[in-house]
């Protein structure tokens, strides 16, 4: 099956499928808002699944190549002291998000992607044959699929990320009352941060500090390497946002329209999945249609295959955002992690 396909979105669901899309030889046009790829951006974990996903498409090794191997990550609390370890058996990769962009997007779609085209009518979309709602966790696609409007719950947590100049080796995760702190490579020169912080312990600080002010107040005396990136953040530079997943709305199809990635499944970043997902949503979907004789036999198949994982993940994401950011009985937190990560 194949024919005009439209995509709205180019973030990394968006490119991933459109890549998919025009091997199997369809016709793409993606309409994104921004103006180009970004500029910016932290660093993304590539589990084993996602890695084998962009094999698939030839991109596997420009990803191998320009990201750093992850052999897995080390649990801390506030001391410094470990409490748990996660070792993957196969490897995964830490790539920038500017990074992964154009590496999807390079050589196979400069001529399908529209910059500075906002879709705020996906009624005015011009006549397809499929229509890739890959908007992101505020999809206006996603509303005609459920046929209703679907608003993202908020999860009681802020991200607060960012990179400082630097080299570490390892991935670590520092687990305090109420708030995280994790550490991680990005590329041979810099040291990729994040934090996250329950709502009701920021809203103790009060709203008069700045985000690099809670962020010393609030990780400044915990252990070295903790200590010593919060002294290097740039404070221009801080990306701060409030966390949100998606609510369940029933089939990810609807006609011969589609949702994928964070508009379909938008999930708590805690598991480090919400990209991977994306990327493994692009690659079923070209799957499902080219193995079906009919669109709409395609997208009920893509539908089949990813409706129950993806969801199943944004619940395991809002339990590890609940667990890792829990105020009290922070002891037996960390027996859980250390039981489920002998489990992983
Ligand atoms: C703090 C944080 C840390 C994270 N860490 C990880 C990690 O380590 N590993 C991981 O796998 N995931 C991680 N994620 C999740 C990951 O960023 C997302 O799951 C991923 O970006 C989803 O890709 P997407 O293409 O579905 O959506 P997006 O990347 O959001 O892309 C959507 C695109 O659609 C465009 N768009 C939106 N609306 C319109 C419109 N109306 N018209 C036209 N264009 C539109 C947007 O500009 C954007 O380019 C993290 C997320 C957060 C918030």
């Amino acid at each position: 099956m194949k024919g005009d396909a439209i995509i709205v979105g180019a973030g990394i669901g968006g490119l991933m499928a459109g890549r998919a899309l025009r091997a199997d030889g369809w016709r793409v046009t993606i309409y994104e808002r921004t103006d180009g790829l970004p500029r910016t951006g932290t660093a993304l974990g590539m589990w084993p699944e996602a890695m084998a996903a962009l094999d698939r498409l030839g991109v596997g090794d420009a990803v191998r190549a320009r990201g750093v191997l992850q052999q897995g990550a080390t649990f801390l609390r506030p001391d410094g002291v470990p409490f748990a370890r996660v070792t993957s058996t196969d490897p995964a990769y830490l790539v920038s998000r500017p990074t992964l962009h154009e590496i999807l997007y390079s050589g196979a779609l400069e001529d399908s992607v529209g910059w500075d085209a906002v879709v705020d009518d996906p009624t005015s979309l011009p006549d397809a044959d499929l229509v890739v709602g890959a908007d992101g966790i505020n999809s206006r696609i996603r509303d005609v699929v459920a046929g209703r409007r679907t608003a993202p719950r908020p999860l009681g947590t802020v991200a607060f990320r960012g990179v400082v100049p630097g080299t570490v080796d390892d991935v670590t995760e520092t687990w305090g009352e109420g708030r995280l702190f994790g550490i991680t490579p990005q590329d041979q020169q810099t040291i990729n941060w994040f934090a996250c912080v329950r709502d009701d312990l920021l809203a103790e600080r009060g709203s008069t500090l700045t985000p690099a002010e809670l962020l010393t107040d609030l990780f400044g005396h915990w252990h070295q390497a903790v200590a010593e990136v919060v002294t290097r953040v740039d404070p221009e530079q801080i990306d701060q946002r409030p966390l949100y997943d998606a609510a369940p709305f029933g089939s990810m199809v609807r006609g011969h329209t589609v949702v994928i990635g964070d508009a379909a499944h938008a999930m708590a970043p805690n598991a480090g999945r919400g990209a991977c997902e994306a990327l493994l949503d692009a690659v079923h979907l070209a799957d499902a249609l080219r193995a079906s004789e009919t669109v709409d036999d395609g997208l009920r198949a893509f539908d089949r295959a990813r409706r129950r994982a993806g969801r199943r993940t944004v619940r395991i994401s809002r339990f590890l955002n609940r667990l890792s950011t829990a105020r009290r009985f922070t002891t037996s937190r960390h027996r859980t992690m250390n039981a489920l990560a002998r489990l992983a």
